[in-house]
Order: C-alpha cells, then structure tokens, then sequence
C-alpha cells in the first residue's frame, strides 16, 4: 500500500510534510515549523500521529515540535545530532525506521548544520535544507567538501525517479541563480518556464525528482564543463565553493 505525502506550508516559505501509511492510518510529520496546520491536518482526516522526523535544528523546522509533543504524548522524534530539544532517537547515516507499515532509512547529509539528516521513505526524499529544487543550503556548520559529499554522494547514488520534498519555497530564486551560470542548459530553461507557470497560480514547486535535480541544479553539476566554466575551477569541491560564494553574493 505504500506511504501517502501531504505538504504542509510554514511561515513565510517553508514546507512541513505529512507522511501517511495508508495501512495502519499512522502520520509521520516532517519538520512542523507550526504546530496549528499540521494538528489540524491531523484531526482532519483521522489519523495517528507517531512519529516527527527532523532534519536539522533550525527553528523554522523545528518551532511547531513542543505544541505536537502536548496534543501527540509518546511521539517518537527523530534526528540526528543536531541540538534539539524532545528528541526520543538519534538516528545515524543508513539507520532505519517504522511509520506504521512503511520503512525508512536515514542518511547524513551535514553542512547546513552539523547533524542535518536527509530521510528516505517509500521512494520519497525529505532533505530538509540540504537539497533544494534548483540549489542547495547555506553552509552554516560546514564546508564546500561536506556538501559535495551529501549531494553528489550520499544523494546522487539514490535513484532518478526518487521524489525530492526539500524544506522551502526557494525555487526560482534557485533557479534563476542556476540560469546566471549554466546558460545553455535546456532543462534547466524548460524547469523555469514550467516553475514560473506553478508559482503564478500559488502552486508549490515540489517535489521535483533526483533525475530532474541532476539535469539542471548547479550544485549536482560541479563535474560539468559548464559549471567548470563559470566558475574558473575544476575540482568538484572548488567549484561548489565558488557556486556558493556567488550565490550567497546575489
Ligand atoms: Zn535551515
Ligand atoms: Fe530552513
């Protein structure tokens, strides 16, 4: 039967998600930023909120977690070793998980912080703010080697229909960047057009595919001619510290 995804918007530009195991009726939330839309979701349509997996210990993840503890007692947290306060389990890279019927896995994608955790679940991808639909996070807690490693690694090895729920509406500001350097890069033209065609009808972005990801989003390109050429390096970790440094220069 397999595991159902509901996205939840946060705040200003941030996704939570549900994860549904259509068997047991058993929730998992992925990064509650709110407390009130997700519990609403929740009473809504019935189900049992078990579990709330969180990739990193930003509070925009992370801030809807005591208002959940109160209406869910005994809800398993999941994280890895971020600083966050309630987490009932610390999950290492490959470790696995139960939502109701459905298995998952964790992997280690750190950088944007220290412990960020990236969860796999039925052919679902929740990577937080370490992959984003055209871009990648910030390097808060780590460096250009890090993030090479936990995009064109530790995700790269998933498969290319492997649905991509990243943790915010960063879209076109990603995509327009990717524009400035991968010119001549048709999918990635045609991923603008349609993004743009969504956003202008208040329609969300994700999820995306890993297959799409490696097609038009820089930072799974480092090894490309094209990325090599904008940005004057040719090691894959220089080069995606000289994506970032542009980037983050806007
Ligand atoms: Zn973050
Ligand atoms: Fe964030």
């Amino acid at each position: 039967m397999g595991a159902r995804v509901e996205l939840i918007p946060q705040l200003k530009d941030n996704y939570s998600f549900l994860i549904i195991d259509e068997q047991t009726r058993h929730a998992a939330v992925v990064d509650p930023a709110e407390t009130g839309p997700v519990w609403a979701r929740i009473e809504a349509e019935g189900l049992r909120l078990t579990h709330a997996l969180l990739t990193h210990h930003h509070l925009d993840h992370v801030g809807g977690l005591s208002g959940l503890l109160a209406r869910a007692p005994g809800l398993e947290v999941l994280s890895g070793d971020d600083p966050i306060e309630g987490v009932t389990r610390r999950l290492a890279h490959q470790e696995g998980f139960e939502i109701g019927a459905t298995a998952g896995r964790a992997l280690a994608t750190p950088c944007h912080t220290r412990g960020h955790l990236s969860f796999l679940i039925d052919g679902a991808l929740f990577c937080g703010d370490t992959l984003f639909v055209g871009g990648c996070g910030r390097f808060f807690e780590g460096d250009a080697a890090q993030m090479h490693a936990a995009l064109n690694g530790v995700l790269a090895a998933l498969p290319d229909e492997t649905r991509v729920y990243c943790g915010h509406e960063y879209t076109l500001a990603n995509l327009e960047f990717a524009r400035r350097v991968d010119p001549h890069n048709l999918a990635l033209r045609a991923k603008l057009d349609a993004a743009y065609a969504l956003r202008r009808r208040g329609a969300p972005t994700i999820p995306s595919t890993l297959g799409e990801e490696r097609a038009y989003n820089p930072f799974m390109r480092v090894m490309t001619p094209a990325l090599r050429a904008a940005t004057g390096e040719v090691a894959p970790v220089a080069v995606m510290a000289a994506l970032r440094a542009l980037k983050d220069r806007g």
